[in-house]
């Protein structure tokens, strides 16, 4: 497994269970991915333990594997390319070592979008998974006073946890005209005099040495600036939460084939119903395979590490019924208007490999 985060952790226990010899590389200090940075209890599905904190999640999964004999970690290890012989090449403790897997389950995640303005140089100006690391892992608070850019989820949740550090959130700005993320989010900051301005983004960022303060300007329903509405905030910390996409670098240097697919957050890799790319044996799970969230994370990591155990020939009495409840999982939780985003890209990515020839 490349990244041991939830869909990394997943298809371990999957592979695992199928009887298949696991190793699981990070570059993390800690299994868990995203999640030991998040200490707000998950919304998602009681089977992938919404209501827990996602630091626990990360901690009850990886207990399932982690004195397995069958199972080896090998974290602070940055896998750092493909061979064409089939080694991934792994850095640790600046010393390259090279690994060989039979099946490769590809769950690196994501990386955070920025934005182009003037000033978005400057130190103090932040993605929302950085402010989360600071504050979460390492109990810093990141500065005094945020503008928080961005109203999905993760623009809500990281300026109440802001608040709950004792960090001044002074606006939330959200270029859509409506806020993305869920309304019970949305609430707990508000009820508190956050103010969230719809149809505004940022416009500069000020400061010599570090982030002073920033212009925050209203959108017009073309998205352009409307002159004359900029409005100044003191600030010493700028917080963008724009968005992710899917880290696909090695997937890249793999040779896998790849689609631009907008509604799973941008290049993704064909791949069949089985999460297996064009490159046979390589497998991807989680933000890599689609920007989603964790629940979707680990059954798609279930389903890839069951599929791989499976190919090299393992088999398990309950294989089709774990692989069946995977699959009703992953659609109840794509269901409904808020599934809708995804479930157009999933179809979208399934055409072009069927074009190709990647998906049967
Ligand atoms: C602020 C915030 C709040 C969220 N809240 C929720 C929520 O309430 N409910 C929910 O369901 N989801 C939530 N999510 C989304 C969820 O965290 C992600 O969808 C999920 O973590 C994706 O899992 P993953 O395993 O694909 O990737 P990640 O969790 O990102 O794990 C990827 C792992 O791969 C490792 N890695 C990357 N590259 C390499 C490499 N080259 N070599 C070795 N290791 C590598 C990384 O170190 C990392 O550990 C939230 C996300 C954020 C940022």
């Amino acid at each position: 497994m490349i990244g041991a985060g939830p869909a990394g952790l997943c298809a371990a226990i999957a592979a695992r269970d199928m009887g298949a010899r696991v190793t699981c590389v990070d570059s993390g200090d800690r299994p868990g991915g995203q999640l030991v940075k998040q200490t707000h209890k998950f919304f998602g599905s009681r089977a992938e333990f919404a209501g827990k904190r996602g630091i626990d999640i990360a901690g009850m999964l990886a207990d399932r594997i982690r004195d397995d004999p069958m199972v080896e970690f090998m974290l602070d290890s940055t896998v750092i390319g493909f061979y064409d012989d089939g080694a991934i090449g792994i850095e640790h403790n600046d010393a390259l070592t090279f690994l060989r897997g039979e099946r490769i389950v590809c769950a690196t995640g994501a990386s955070e979008r920025m934005l182009a303005f003037p000033g978005n140089d400057l130190p103090g100006v932040y993605g929302a998974g950085a402010v989360q690391t600071l504050m979460n892992v390492y109990g810093v608070r990141p500065g005094k006073a945020v503008l928080m850019v961005g109203a999905g989820n993760i623009g809500l949740i990281v300026s109440y946890q802001l608040l709950q550090a004792g960090v001044e959130v002074v606006a939330v700005v959200e270029a859509m005209p409506q806020v993305g993320g869920y309304d019970v989010h949305a609430r707990k900051i508000q009820r508190v005099g956050v103010p969230i301005l719809t149809s505004h983004t940022v416009k500069a960022v000020h400061g010599t040495r570090v982030v002073e303060g920033a212009t925050v300007v209203a959108l017009g329903s073309d998205f352009r600036p409307i002159p004359a509405t900029e409005e100044y905030f003191h600030v010493d910390t700028v917080c963008l939460a724009v968005g992710l996409t899917p880290l696909a670098d090695l997937l890249w240097q793999a040779g896998c084939k790849m689609a631009y697919v907008p509604e799973l957050g941008g290049h993704v890799a064909l791949r069949g119903e089985d999460y297996e790319t064009s490159r046979r044996g390589i497998y991807v799970a989680g933000d890599l395979a689609g920007i989603e969230e964790a629940s979707s994370a680990m059954i798609e990591g279930t389903i890839a590490g069951l599929s791989a155990a499976q190919s090299l020939g393992h088999e398990a009495p309950d294989f089709e019924e774990r692989l069946a409840t995977a699959r009703a999982e992953l659609a109840a939780l794509r269901s409904g208007p808020k599934g809708q985003k995804v479930r157009l890209g999933i179809e979208r990515l399934m055409r072009l490999g069927r074009e190709v020839g990647v998906v049967a």
